[in-house]
């Protein structure tokens, strides 16, 4: 015959009287609680009682097992804090606080967006999906202009695309302000691409300048000031002719290369030299196209691939690394 409920509570209640330590307490839980505990017992031979006396029954045995669990519960409490002196044990070894850290393309972002803003550049951001005149024909890329083969473009519709690039932002921007511009635009740009130094997304930065008697003196100037900035002071910058449909002339920019100091490796492909951006400046269509007096301003534009410079600075070999969010990569940063 199971005990009935008003003896369960007596008895146990009288156990806890009489308990005097943790271990005490946790036993008595396992004697009224547990899997096999005299109030578990109760609650499931319920079924056995006879219909009418069964929600009584339960409700009842319900409410005592909320009073005990609170009872046990105050009771170990007490004794855990008598146990320990006040609930601290000093002479335990502490818990280590597990720190987070800045994932290395944030943190080269933030330190581009940083030497950009001391050289009074602002900072804004353009839409990842982009109309096909921003990303293209704003830019001077008419549709079948072979430079658009450069590109290997995700199409949301006819009309819309994943941006390409981040120079979208440059018409955008000049739309709706007048010169002077002096503007950094950082941000996510996609591509159909995938393999070890291409992912179909990542991520650029876009600089552009515009005033009057803006020259190709003031983009070495401010492209060299930034490099010698994230890199090194030391290091030797070159500007190699190329082309780019929104800039004429147009320069790709190299710096010494930073695994073996120009004396040719693996990295820079025995020429001591690594590609890092594209500039130029802007080209008078590009100004026509926003209704800028191409007689009265100038200006420059630029570039760059941030997990390429990442690379760079923090010597990792495979672009993928970024995006595999491996914790033991990722710690080192
Ligand atoms: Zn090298």
């Amino acid at each position: 015959m199971e005990k009935n409920l008003q003896t369960i509570e007596q008895d146990a209640l009288a156990e806890l009287e009489k308990a005097v330590s943790r271990d005490d307490v946790d036993a008595l839980v396992t004697r009224y609680l547990g899997r096999k505990g005299a109030l578990t017992a109760f609650l499931r031979n319920i079924s056995k009682l006879p219909v009418g006396d069964r929600p009584g029954a339960g409700k009842d045995a319900n409410a005592l097992k909320i009073k005990l669990e609170e009872a046990f519960e105050e009771a170990g409490t007490r004794f855990q804090d008598q146990d320990t002196g006040g609930g601290i044990d000093v002479t335990l070894p502490g818990r280590p606080v597990v720190r987070g850290a800045l994932h290395p393309v944030t943190k080269i972002s933030r330190e581009i967006v940083a030497i950009f803003s001391r050289l009074g550049f602002d900072v804004v951001e353009g839409p990842e999906i982009e109309t096909d005149y921003y990303n293209f024909e704003a830019l001077n890329i008419p549709k079948y202009h072979p430079a658009r083969d450069m590109q290997d473009t995700f199409y949301v519709s006819e009309n819309i695309v994943l941006r390409t690039h981040t120079s979208p932002t440059q018409p955008r921007v000049m739309e709706k302000t007048d010169p002077p511009v002096r503007i950094l635009a950082p941000g996510k740009v996609y591509r159909c691409d995938s393999d070890l130094t291409h992912t179909p997304m990542f991520h650029q930065a876009e600089g552009l300048v515009v005033d009057k008697d803006v020259s190709f003196g003031d983009l070495k100037g401010i492209i060299t000031t930034f490099i010698h900035q994230l890199f090194d002071p030391d290091i030797s910058v070159r500007f190699r002719p190329s082309f780019f449909p929104f800039t004429e002339p147009s320069a790709e920019v190299d710096i010494q290369c930073v695994m073996c100091r120009g004396k040719g490796c693996r990295i820079c492909s025995r020429t001591g030299w690594l590609e890092v951006l594209g500039s130029g400046m802007v080209h008078p269509a590009v100004f026509e196209n926003v209704g800028y007096d191409t007689e009265k301003y100038s200006g420059f534009a630029f570039g760059m691939g941030i997990e390429r410079l990442a690379m760079l600075k923090y010597g990792i070999d495979d672009l993928r690394k970024f995006f595999e969010n491996d914790m033991r990569f990722l710690r080192q940063f």
